[in-house]
């Protein structure tokens, strides 16, 4: 089997060293040259709780490769899920298998509009990694990683990709109800990630805020009906534990959101495919949701303001 990491920054390229440890043949697709250069020239540097290890796999730009690949993993950010489907034609055939893990409501609609749905798999993963600069990544702390076919005739694929991030040492399971999964991480970003950007305040300051619970609790209220008129089994009062726990200061230290470093870099956000997505379902089921509305166009303005593209 061949595996492509489309999209290797920090979690492709936690995902990839973990997967070309097992021996199988696994290379990094990024269009990021001076990041694809380094991997190939000096290896890929992980450091985790071990230390640095240097890892000496294969990295290319997407032009760059034609073979067809047995499963690829998308590891864009959702904004550049499109741009990359269609950059990566050739390594796609009738055989290939997708899985995403990105975050964000949208991916498998992008995916499906290239590829059949049997050959599609989503998922959620609780890993985490950080880019420290070009060929380089931290990967520190362990997650778990929930992994559904979407239909057609691969019923055996997501146990076969279970059990290759199992030999990863990767912890994952098959799910039944990914949606229901990509929605509560999706509420909880689409909360907590504009709220930071927006105010340039670390998690645990937002969290720390007297009338915090009335935004959360709004969102969250609004979120949830828009689940429901999207047949999403949302579990509300999960999603607003894990939020107030996360927002403890002792839970979130000095933290701030993917977001508020996107824009930190003048670089688009997910947040079209987090309240953007669930703004766009709430208008066609004509749900008000004025909280997530006024959230979504602030971010919009300052996404136009400061994104280089
Ligand atoms: P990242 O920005 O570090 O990496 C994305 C990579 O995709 C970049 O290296 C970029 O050059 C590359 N890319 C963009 N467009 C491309 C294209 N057309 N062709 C090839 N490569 C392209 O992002 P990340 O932090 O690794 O996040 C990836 C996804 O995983 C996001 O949806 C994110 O929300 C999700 N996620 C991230 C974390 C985390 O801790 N970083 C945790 C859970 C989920």
């Amino acid at each position: 089997m061949n595996i492509a990491i489309v999209g290797a920054g920090a979690m492709g390229c936690r995902f990839g060293a973990a997967l070309f440890a097992t021996g199988y043949e696994v290379i990094l697709v990024d269009r990021w040259q001076a990041h694809v250069e380094q991997i190939n020239k000096y290896g890929l540097s992980v450091e985790n709780e071990d230390g640095v290890h240097q890892v000496y796999i294969k990295a290319v730009a997407p032009e760059c490769v034609n073979t067809p690949i047995d499963l690829i993993i998308v590891f864009t950010k959702s904004v550049d899920t499109e741009d990359m489907m269609a950059r990566c034609q050739a390594i796609i055939d009738e055989d290939t298998s997708i899985l995403t893990l990105q975050n964000g409501i949208g991916n498998l609609e992008v995916l499906a509009r290239y590829v059949q749905e049997e050959q599609l798999f989503a998922g959620t993963t609780t890993y985490a990694a950080n880019l420290q600069g070009p060929g380089s990544v931290a990967a520190f702390g362990s997650g778990y990683n929930e992994i559904m076919y979407m239909g057609g005739k691969r019923k055996n694929g997501a146990n076969q990709i279970v059990s290759l991030f199992q030999q990863a040492g990767l912890h994952a399971g098959v799910s039944e109800n990914v949606i229901k999964s990509i929605w509560e991480k999706a509420a909880f970003n689409a909360i907590l990630n504009p709220l930071c950007t927006l105010t340039l305040s670390s998690v645990a300051q937002v969290g720390s805020y007297s009338g915090i619970s009335e935004v959360i609790d709004g969102m969250l209220n609004e979120i949830d009906l828009v689940a429901k008129a999207e047949q999403v089994d949302f579990d509300k009062e999960k999603v607003k534990q894990t939020i107030y726990r996360v927002c403890h200061p002792s839970m979130s230290g000095n933290h701030y959101s993917s977001m508020y470093y996107d824009i930190q870099n003048r670089r688009k956000t997910e947040v079209d495919f987090l309240n953007g997505a669930i703004w766009a379902r709430a208008k066609k089921h004509h749900i008000k949701v004025p909280h997530l509305s006024l959230l979504y166009h602030l971010m919009k303005i300052l996404e136009q303001s400061v994104c280089r593209s």
